[in-house]
């Protein structure tokens, strides 16, 4: 098979996620996380989406578009294995992959414009600002969603014990954000609790600060036994 197929994306993703530090693993870890899906070119006409909403929850397809540039390999250090262990590229969900491809469900929050455009309203995603998207089609829980269905490398969501409190600055540079960003503080809380420091970093007792881009805020935060403090949140 040496034959090319190429594509163009039908949509572009407006998110809160502005940079791939801290974005969860997975879609729907971080259900206060609301995107939207602008249509471009021919997919910008209200047939494509007609009946959309009969459907809860959507697949997309879209390209790893952040990180082409530095190709895949056929094994691959797995988050998930600790940073350490090495897997098959084809048996996890890494960005480096030999076509750069990813596949998310989210959750469908209904219609709107952005940019003049025709827009698809979505939460729980887990997708770069400015990912392009290959294909959107719906999700159909009789045959996509297998209760039988085992992953023994991922078995289940991980959990962590972290408990999240917002320092006084914080407290108060929140308050100034939250009329402008719906659900800003839950969605720092759901963000932060999937733990996003790498592996290797899980194991430090010091009391790193680390900053991660949200809307248009970085939010500087450290982690304390298992507690973590956002310290600030300031405008980029
Ligand atoms: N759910 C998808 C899948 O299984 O194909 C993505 C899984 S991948 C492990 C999730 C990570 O992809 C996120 O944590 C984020 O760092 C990264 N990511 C999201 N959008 C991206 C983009 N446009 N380009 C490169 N990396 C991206």
């Amino acid at each position: 098979m040496d034959k090319c197929y190429q594509m163009s994306p039908i949509a572009v993703v407006h998110s809160p996620y502005k940079e791939k530090f801290a974005i969860p693993r997975q879609p729907n870890l971080v259900t206060a996380a609301h995107g939207k899906i602008e249509l471009l070119l021919a997919a910008n006409q209200h047939e494509l989406v007609r009946d959309i909403e009969q459907h809860s929850h959507l697949w997309l397809v879209f390209v790893f578009h952040q990180t082409i540039e530095r190709g895949w390999k056929p094994l691959v250090k797995a988050p998930r294995l600790g940073g350490n262990v090495k897997t098959g590229v084809l048996a996890c969900r890494t960005t480096h992959r030999p076509n750069p491809i990813g596949i998310s469900v989210v959750k469908f929050q209904g219609l709107s414009t952005v940019n003049g455009h025709l827009a698809i309203d979505i939460s729980g995603l887990d997708l770069l600002d400015g990912t392009p998207i290959l294909d959107i089609k719906p999700y159909i829980p009789y045959s996509d969603c297998v209760p039988q269905a085992r992953s023994m490398m991922a078995p289940e969501a991980q959990k962590s014990s972290i408990s999240i409190t917002f320092s006084s600055t914080a407290q108060q540079q929140l308050a100034h954000y939250q009329s402008q960003y719906a659900n800003f503080e839950l969605l720092i809380r759901q963000v932060l609790a999937q733990d996003p420091r790498p592996a290797y970093r899980k194991r430090d007792l010091g009391q790193q600060e680390y900053g991660m881009r949200l809307y248009d805020c970085n939010i500087r935060w450290q982690i304390n036994a298992d507690i973590c403090t956002v310290v600030s949140i300031d405008s980029v």
